[in-house]
Order: structure tokens, then sequence, then C-alpha cells
């Protein structure tokens, strides 16, 4: 806390200094994944951000409560309020239900998250469970004279807050107005907040609400969830730059007209990771999974280590070339790592200032590899202390002595059980610690976390 952290602010457009709302206390929302299919790489970059923002916060001695959602109701196949929903296109095609589809693709979110040791956020609301608290915001806004009806639905009338836009400087109604064809709609930026159309009847997932049966337009879920868990105002939000222009405008127009102030202070976008032009999607086919980077020899923290070398504001070039790079890397670092005096327990300081100015000022982690690679090579005394200090924002275990002596398999299972404690979910938790049990080791819970000791 004694140190500056510089955020580059999509809300504003500039580095700004990040001023927490409660002292010492990072409250912090993102948006996670729609669970109709596996999460692709392109969405880890994205996870792998909000893990570095994370850590950067906790090594700065910052309390992080952390929220990520998972959107298990439809989305649309448009950013309009158009199209076939996603989740029920899937479970057609899977022949299950959608909750089925997405309690599946949930777990696999999960263990993709462990396997990139991603430290796990406080809670993973989802948006069916909040369904009764969506309509209570709506009729909120409804009381308060923001929406208007109209074919059934419930409509956020965007003329009613003229800050609309203020994120992206209205960039986009352009957009809007090539893909707004609601006839419904006053202007092309309005947006749904609950659809009874009957051209939705066959909608699997409905739900009862005063404007009818019907289901929530697709960003209320993410105002009603960080309000409920965050309060009404909170310190970050993030996402990927894809969200800017409707759902986070969208957001903050529900959120900022329903509690009458402004609700997120720092609004944090990671930028794409691109296939040569191409945004890596889940919709385009041809992504990539991390399973399929496993299939082809790779370490889920190969991946970890080479988002670390572009800085999140910058597009991401994937290619099975640099993974291949980054793979050597991590290798010749722990190589030379093992080659380093491990006696002097003690950081030295100055690197350890040098590293958090640099990930202080807006993430700066390429740098800040590029500073770890310095100090391996100059291979002082306390090297060794300094590179484990630096590797808690990293994220890439290079206390391999106890981690990697540690099967795999072992701390993915560690890392699912710490998920399921963190969702009160003991049923799964005690299947994983007996799973953990019969594979040789007995688990350390701890104030400052759980580690696993061979029996
Ligand atoms: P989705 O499940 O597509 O809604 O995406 C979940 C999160 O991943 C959102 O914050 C997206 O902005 C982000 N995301 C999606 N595609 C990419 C990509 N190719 N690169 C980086 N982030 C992405
Ligand atoms: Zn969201």
């Amino acid at each position: 806390m004694s140190e500056k952290i510089q955020l580059f602010n999509t809300l504003g457009k500039e580095k700004q200094e990040f001023i927490p709302l409660n002292k010492g206390q990072v409250r912090m929302y993102s948006c996670g994944p729609t669970v109709y299919s596996y999460i692709h790489i392109g969405n880890h970059r994205h996870n792998l951000v909000d893990d570095f923002l994370k850590r950067m916060f906790l090594f700065n001695k910052y309390e992080v409560i952390h929220i990520i959602n998972i959107t298990d109701v439809g989305h649309l196949t448009s950013d309009a309020d158009e199209g076939e929903d996603k989740m029920e296109k899937a479970a057609r095609k899977e022949q299950k239900s959608p909750l089925e589809i997405a309690e599946y693709y949930t777990q696999s979110f999960f263990d993709d998250l462990a396997q990139l040791n991603i430290i796990p956020a406080t809670q993973y609301p989802r948006a069916t469970a909040y369904i009764a608290e969506q309509i209570e915001m709506i009729k909120e806004l409804e009381k308060k004279g923001y929406t208007y009806h109209a074919g059934g639905n419930v409509y956020f009338d965007t003329e009613k807050f003229p800050e609309y836009g203020s994120l992206t400087n209205k960039q986009h109604t352009e957009a809007y107005s090539r893909t707004g064809k609601d006839p419904n709609k006053k202007n092309s930026q309005d947006f749904v907040l609950w659809f009874t159309k009957s051209k939705y009847e066959h909608h699997a997932q409905v739900w009862d609400s005063p404007w009818g049966t019907g289901y929530p337009g697709w960003h209320i879920e993410c105002s009603t969830m960080s309000r409920k868990l965050l309060g009404d105002q909170f310190d970050i939000h993030t996402g990927g730059v894809d969200l800017q222009p409707v759902h986070h405008e969208n957001e903050i127009a529900q959120s900022n007209c329903a509690i009458g102030k402004r609700a997120v202070n720092y609004w944090v976008h990671n930028e794409f990771l691109v296939v040569g032009k191409e945004k890596m999607a889940k919709s385009s086919g041809g992504f990539l999974t991390l399973a399929n980077l496993k299939k082809e020899g790779f370490d889920p923290l190969d991946f970890r280590y080479l988002c670390l070398l572009t800085h999140y504001r910058k597009q991401l070039q994937y290619s099975t070339e640099a993974l291949v790079s980054a793979r050597n890397a991590v290798k010749n670092i722990r190589k030379r790592l093992s080659t380093l005096p491990k006696e002097n327990k003690t950081a030295d300081a100055a690197s350890i200032a040098k590293f958090r100015t640099l990930i202080n000022d807006d993430l700066n982690l390429p740098q800040a590899v590029a500073l770890l690679q310095e100090v391996l090579q100059e291979g002082s005394e306390n090297a060794y202390a300094t590179i484990l200090e630096m590797d808690k924002v990293f994220g890439l275990c290079l206390d391999k002595e106890e981690q990697l002596a540690i099967p795999q398999e072992v701390r993915e299972l560690l890392n699912k059980r710490t998920i399921a404690r963190k969702e009160k979910n003991w049923k799964e938790s005690d299947t994983l610690r007996d799973l953990i049990l019969a594979k040789g080791y007995k688990i350390l819970d701890s104030s400052t976390g759980t580690t696993v000791e061979k029996i």
C-alpha cells in the first residue's frame, strides 16, 4: 500500500492512480464465460490477465475480493438483442438440458483455471441463481423511469441516461444502427431488460416475472450480481475489449441509474489473443483449448508464461512457435534456478523495489519478466529468493522443489478442492480430499492457504 499503483482506466482513457474505496481492499468483478462450449485460450488470456492483476494487488498487501460470473442462461448469437440463443443451440445439438450443458462446461472451466494456476475467485455466481434479484433490479429501474415496454419486452431507455456511451465515447452507435433491427426499440442502442416476446416462446429457460413469463436480457445479470456481492460501488470491473461497446456500456447504464451514482471506478480491458489477424472466438469454430495444447505436449504453465510476454493492452499474437519458445524459456529458468544457491532466504530489496515499480505501472509484466531474466543471469547469492518472490505474481510455480515434486494430477485435485470449498460444495470437497489421500498425500489447511504433504 505504500507504493502507488497506476492502471489504465477505459473510463477516461488514461493511466490513473488506483485509489480503493475501502483502504487496503480491492473489490473486483470480471465478466466470466458463457458456458455453452469449451473455453478457448483467448478467454484464458482474459482469465490470466485477471489473475496477474489480482496477484499484483496481493503483492502490494491488498485484500482482494473477486467475483467471476458464470453465464448459464443463454446469450443471443449477436451483440444486439437478436438471433438465436447460444445455450439452447448447444443443448439441442448435444441433446441435453441447458443446465446440464452449463454444468459440464462450468466444471471444465474450473479444471482449466486450476491447471493454469489461477487463484480461485472469491465466488463464482451463476446467473440462473440470481433471477429474482435481476427482476428486482429491473423493477427498480422501471420505478425510476428508465424503462419502456414494447412488443411484450421491457427495454432500457438510453435517452434517459445522457451519459450513455461514456466508456467508448459513443463510437458504437453506428455499429448499432447496423444490427439494431428490433422495431420495438425507440433508439438503436436501447436494450432489452426482460424478454417475453412470443418469438422466443420455445425458450427452455423461462421464469415468471411481473411482465410475464420470460427471461432476462443479457446485461442485467452482471449489474445485479456485482451489486449483490460487492456492494453498490466497487473498485474494478474487467473484461475483454469486445465487451466495451455494448455489454459494459449497458452495465454502466443499468448500475448507475439503479443506484443513482457511479458504480465502478476503474474499467480494465484486455486486448485479444489473435491468430494472424483473426481474434480467437468461440463461435468461429477454429479455436484452441488448453486440452489441445496439452495434447501437443505443452504444460499449461507454458501458456501462462507466453501471456506474460505481451502487455495486456496489446494484442497477443498466438502461434505454436511462440508457445515452443515460451516452453523453452520456462525450462531454462527452472534449470538455471536449480543451480542457484538456496541458503539465503531473503529477497534482494533493490530488485524487488524495481519489480514492484514495474508491476504497479499498469501491470508491466513484459518488463518484469526481463528483470527476472536479469536477476537470474546475475545469479547473486539471494537471486533464488528474489525470483521466488517475483513468482508470487508470475504464478509459474518456480518453487518447483516442493511444488513440482507433487504430481500435476494431485495439484489439480487440490485446486479443484479449493474451488469446491469456496463454493461451499462440501460433498465435492470431501470426495476430492479422499482422491488426494488415495494418491498418497495429506492435506494441510492453514490461514495462508492449503498445501499437501506426502504421507
Ligand atoms: P465469452 O465467454 O466469449 O463471453 O468471453 C469471456 C471473456 O473472455 C470475456 O471477458 C471476453 O472479452 C474474453 N475474450 C473472448 N475472446 C477473447 C480473445 N480472443 N482474447 C482475449 N480475451 C477474449
Ligand atoms: Zn458481464
